[in-house]
């Protein structure tokens, strides 16, 4: 199974909750793992199952970080905000770096995410039509 990461920070986080009520079915055939706040309120309104991190200021960024260093998030749904300083954004730009590094596909706005989603699970629908014939 797929990974997906999640995360959205806090004036994004609404946003976050109307993509994830849109692909809830979609999002479900996939390992999700978000930062704290993010994954408990993904969790709390839709009764997915999500593996969390530390909050993002306190060390969760960095931790799906090393995720995708060790290739174990295959994409990742980052709702940025871009209008708000952020104390943890030698973080965040680490994030961002490191998906550029291992070549993991990033989304940092919805309308990227509704595309990038769409894209990894009709590749995943794809592969596993494989598997069967
Ligand atoms: P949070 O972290 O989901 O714990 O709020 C996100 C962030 O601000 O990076």
């Amino acid at each position: 199974m797929k990974t997906i990461a999640l995360i959205a920070h806090d004036k994004k986080k609404n946003e976050m909750l109307e993509f994830v009520g849109h692909h809830k079915d979609l999002l479900a055939r996939f390992h999700l793992v978000a930062t704290r706040t993010t994954g408990t309120l993904i969790k709390d309104t839709f009764g997915l199952d999500v593996e969390t991190m530390m909050s993002g200021p306190l060390g969760g960024d960095q931790q799906i970080g090393a995720l995708v260093a060790t290739e174990k998030v295959h994409c990742v749904i980052f709702l940025r905000d871009p209008l708000t300083s952020q104390p943890h954004e030698p973080d965040i730009n680490a994030l961002l770096r490191l998906c550029d590094v291992h070549n993991i596909p990033l989304a940092t706005n919805r309308k990227s995410a509704h595309i990038l989603l769409k894209y990894v699970a009709e590749k995943e629908a794809e592969e596993d039509a494989a598997k069967k014939a």
